[in-house]
Parts: C-alpha cells; sequence; structure tokens
C-alpha cells in the first residue's frame, strides 16, 4: 500500500475515530453537512444577533427596537416583511421562497420586569434598577431561527429546491399575548411545519402532550361609584371591595379545585387614594390547567365569583381576556426527525470559563453540588403519561393549527431561578452563543428533512389529524373580537427606554458585549466595572 493510498484510508476512518472533540458534526452528509458549515460560519451573527437583543431588554408587545433590527436583517438578506401581523403592532411575518412545503420558524423575543441584570459577572447587579431584562433568555431564539433559515435559504436556492420559509415572533409570550391571535387570524393555514424553539439548559425536543399546563388570562373591571371617605362613605359603592370580595372566594374555592391547577393574581388596580372611595379597581388573573376543559371549568367558576362579588358590593363589572395558551401537544414525525439532527449535532463544548461561570451561577442561587453545564444529551421527551403542572407557553395555540414541535437548545443554565434576574446573568456570554450555534444546527437540518423527505410533511400531516385531533377539537379561549393587549408595558417602557438606549450594544465598535461593557468572563467576584 502506498504512501497516498494510507493516508486516504486514514482520512476516510478519521471522521469516525476521532472520538467526541469532533463529535459535534459528524453523522451528517451532503447537503446537511453543508448546512451544518453554513451555520458555523455564521457563529458571529448569532452572537450580534443575541447580544444586540439582549441590550434592547424590551418587555411584551413593546418589541420596537426588536423588530426593527431583525426586520433590517431579514429584509437586507431577501426575505418580505410584513409588519404588524394580527392587529399587533411589534410583530412581524418574515418570508422567502415559494411553493411546499411551508415551514415556519417561531420564537419568543420579550423580556422579563425588574430583571435587568449585567451579563458574565456571577453576582447580582442590575445595569439599571428596576429595569427590565431578559430574565428568561428570550434574547436568543431569533439568531438561532434566522442563521437556520440562511444556512437553508442558500442551499435550496443554489439546488432550486421548492418551498417557503417564514419566520415569525412570539411577541409578548410573558404575557401569553399573541399566539391564539395569530391562529385566529389565520396566520398558519398552509403552513406544514412550525418549527419553534425556546431556551433551555440542554438540546432536545419532545413530541405528544408536553409538561405545563395551558391558561386563560384575564381582567376583571369592577365600577363603583366614588364618595368622600369620611363625609359620606354610605354614598359610595367600592370598585375595591368587590376585587377583595372577589379574590377571598377565590382563595376559598381553591380547596376544592383539582390539585394540578396553578392560578395567581396581581391587583391591577385598587383605587388612588384611601379618602376616595374607589370608582374603579381591576384584578387580572391566570387561570391554568393541565387540559383545555379543566381551564374552561375553572373559568367558568371564577367568572360566576366574579359577578358574585358584583352583586355583593353593588358595582358592576365587565372583563377583558388578555392572554391565551392551549396545553401544549407536539408532533410526533417531526421531533422523531429532529432527534437524530439532535443526536449527530451533540452539546456545544464548553470551555472551562463556561463550566466555571454556569458553577457559580448555580452556586449562588444555592446549590450545594453545582453541576455545571450539561454534557450529556437529555434524549427526546415522549408523551406524558400522566400530566405534570407547571408554566403554559401560547404556543399551544399554534401546535393546535398546524404540526408543530419545540426545539429547547442549551444557551442558559440550570438550576437558576426562572423569570428572575439570575436567569439573565448567562444570556450574552459564550454559553447563550453556543448554545444557539448549536440549536441553529439542528433547525437547519430538521429544514432539509422537511424540504427533501417524500414523506416526512405527509407523515407529519397524518399525526395531526389522526391522532392528535382525532378525539379533540381546538376551541379557542378567545373570541372572535378580543382585542390583543398591545397597550401592556408601553408605561415601564417609556420609562426605561431612555436609559436603555445608551447601552445598546454596538457590534461595529466591539467584538462581543462583554467587552462593550468591560466585562472579564468569567467575571466571579464584584469589581468596579470600567465601562469600555
Ligand atoms: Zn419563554
Amino acid at each position: 500500500m502506498n504512501i497516498q493510498k494510507s493516508l486516504a484510508i486514514l482520512l476516510i476512518l478519521l471522521p469516525i475515530s476521532i472520538g467526541p472533540l469532533q463529535a459535534q458534526n459528524s453523522g451528517f452528509d451532503g447537503l446537511k453537512a453543508e448546512a451544518v458549515a453554513s451555520v458555523d460560519s455564521m457563529q458571529k451573527l448569532t452572537q450580534e444577533i443575541i447580544d444586540s437583543l439582549f441590550s434592547f431588554s424590551e418587555l411584551g408587545f413593546q418589541e420596537f427596537e426588536t423588530q426593527r433590527y431583525l426586520t433590517e436583517l431579514l429584509q437586507d438578506n431577501g426575505f418580505d416583511v410584513e409588519l404588524g401581523i394580527a392587529g399587533i403592532p411589534s410583530a412581524w411575518w418574515a418570508s422567502w421562497g415559494s411553493g411546499e412545503p411551508v415551514i415556519a420558524l417561531g420564537s419568543d423575543v420579550d423580556g422579563i420586569p425588574r430583571a435587568s441584570q449585567m451579563p458574565g459577572v456571577a453576582y447580582r447587579q442590575p445595569m439599571i434598577e428596576g429595569a427590565p431584562g431578559h430574565g428568561e433568555g428570550h434574547n436568543s431564539g431569533q439568531a438561532v431561527n434566522i442563521v437556520a433559515a440562511l444556512a437553508v435559504k442558500e442551499i435550496m436556492e443554489r439546488e432550486n429546491l421548492p418551498g417557503t420559509i417564514v419566520l415569525w415572533p412570539g411577541i409578548a409570550e410573558e404575557l401569553l399575548g399573541t399566539k391564539a391571535w395569530y391562529a385566529r387570524d389565520g396566520l398558519f393555514e398552509g403552513v406544514d411545519a412550525v418549527l419553534f424553539t425556546h431556551v433551555g439548559r440542554n438540546l432536545g425536543v419532545s413530541w405528544g402532550r408536553a409538561r405545563g399546563t395551558g391558561l386563560v388570562s384575564v381582567e376583571y373591571l369592577f365600577d363603583g361609584e366614588a364618595a368622600h371617605g369620611a363625609g359620606d362613605p354610605w354614598e359610595g359603592r367600592s370598585a375595591l371591595d368587590a376585587v377583595e370580595l372577589m379574590n377571598i372566594a377565590w382563595n376559598f374555592r381553591r380547596e376544592h379545585l383539582h390539585p394540578l391547577q396553578r392560578s395567581h393574581y396581581v391587583i391591577s388596580n385598587g383605587g388612588d387614594q384611601p379618602n376616595v372611595v374607589p370608582s374603579s379597581a381591576s384584578v387580572w388573573y391566570f387561570i391554568r390547567e393541565v387540559t383545555a376543559d379543566g381551564i374552561r371549568q375553572n373559568f367558568a367558576t371564577l367568572q360566576q365569583i366574579a359577578e358574585g362579588a358584583a352583586l355583593m358590593s353593588d358595582t358592576s363589572v365587565t372583563r377583558r381576556i388578555v392572554g391565551a395558551a392551549y396545553p401544549r401537544h407536539f408532533n410526533r414525525p417531526i421531533a422523531l426527525a429532529m432527534d437524530q439532527n439532535i443526536q449527530n449535532v451533540g452539546l456545544p463544548q464548553w470551555s472551562e470559563d463556561d463550566q466555571q461561570f454556569a458553577k457559580a451561577l448555580q452556586t449562588l442561587m444555592g446549590s450545594e453540588d453545582p453541576q455545571g453545564l450539561a454534557t450529556e444529551l437529555s434524549g427526546i421527551t415522549p408523551d406524558l403519561e400522566e400530566p405534570i403542572s407547571g408554566g403554559s407557553d401560547d404556543i399551544g395555540d399554534v401546535a393546535w393549527n398546524v404540526p408543530t414541535i419545540t426545539l429547547r437548545y442549551p444557551s442558559n443554565v440550570s438550576g437558576l431561578q426562572g423569570h428572575h434576574w439570575s436567569s439573565a446573568m448567562a444570556m450574552a456570554t459564550p454559553i447563550a452563543h453556543k448554545g444557539a450555534v448549536a440549536g441553529a444546527k439542528v433547525i437547519a437540518t430538521t429544514m432539509l428533512d422537511l424540504v427533501q423527505s417524500d414523506t416526512l410533511v405527509d407523515e407529519a400531516h397524518s399525526y395531526f389529524d389522526d391522532v392528535q385531533t382525532a378525539d379533540e377539537e381546538y376551541q379557542p379561549f378567545i373570541g372572535p373580537e378580543d382585542p390583543p393587549a398591545i397597550e401592556k408595558n408601553e408605561d415601564i417602557m417609556a420609562e426605561f427606554r431612555p436609559l436603555l438606549q445608551d447601552l445598546y450594544y454596538d457590534p461595529s465598535r466591539y467584538d462581543t458585549y462583554l467587552e462593550q461593557l468591560g466585562i472579564d468572563y468569567p467575571q466571579l467576584e464584584a469589581t468596579e466595572i470600567r465601562r469600555n
């Protein structure tokens, strides 16, 4: 055997024998291998999108800087963009290509109130006291989707493959505020598959019923009669009394609700000052259950209680649906195809710094045995045998209209508190960037499955028609007239946007946002940060 020949054999054997270092991209060939390489070549873009959205720190329904930045990027890359879909000003629908399959990629973009936090440091330090921040990690999913879409678009153009790519945002997901409205307005009619991405702590997908709940988010507004609190209180009818009576009644009723329900409220208006009998007051409820029927039942109970409270206080009541989320059910054939790609992509190669930072955050949040970042895939999660209660996501409403899956990608750290500043700490660091690159590879290769396979789209539709919706029909919690709650968070963003603008990431001057902020990642001890 000559040297050349043995070298050739060695090269053929190399990817198999080289082990975990190269495991990331092994197992793909043809167009998928190309798509993965293309995603890798866009690591810089991935980081810029993630860091930019992190710095915008926008709350639900007010994601206007996010919208401007992302839709300009999409238009520059040949996508047609429609702004303000479904009557939601900060939303958009970006599409490219023609014909089938129509693949729609979605991910949320909104932040969390009061979650402002310096990234890359392992201690509490708000960037702006009291400001919103990405304390969930919704600044990363659009990067996953856009990078995947650009990689696949390039291949489809060159290979002349038919198909349409759509990119859309989950606006105000933290308010469960838009996806049911998108569905109501028919945006998903004609879409063959929705690949949804959500930040996670591992790389994984599920099918069938997902853990968690669905919900109705509803605000009750009571109307009474003002009077002098001391001069002639007998002339007054207190709307706040109605709110309090309603809450007391609901809290008694809890004992007799199914234990998997979750419900919570805030008093969104409790009156103005004590010596004026409140003529208007309101309370905002989330009513969660693991089944759609359970939600409907508990919502009917809440309605009865609200009417009872109005009767007791001699006030009147109206209600407004603020958000809705159907319990989630994900598509089996697409999830199985995606899981194959997940196994080929594997988890990112975390650096020592990444692991050290993750463990420092876990320790900060009370862990005595910090595990760091995931180094083993969690595997596919099948249909739940028994429901498990927990949070909700309005992707449920999409998943009952079109075959849908949610990919979780490892851009955040496990063991932190949800909806909390700690969950923002890693979201503009290499952990977030690497996790999103891995996610983009999975989305890109699964898009190619949908484009190239002769059977996958049909299988996905059969599962949707013959299994998922065989005995259960989608009956949305919103009516044909309920408007989206687009004024929410307007006041908070009006207060903080001018302060946040000074901190927007400028990729033309700084390689990363950490560099712009003068952070020496991973910064474990509090030292004075010198902003660059
Ligand atoms: Zn979320």
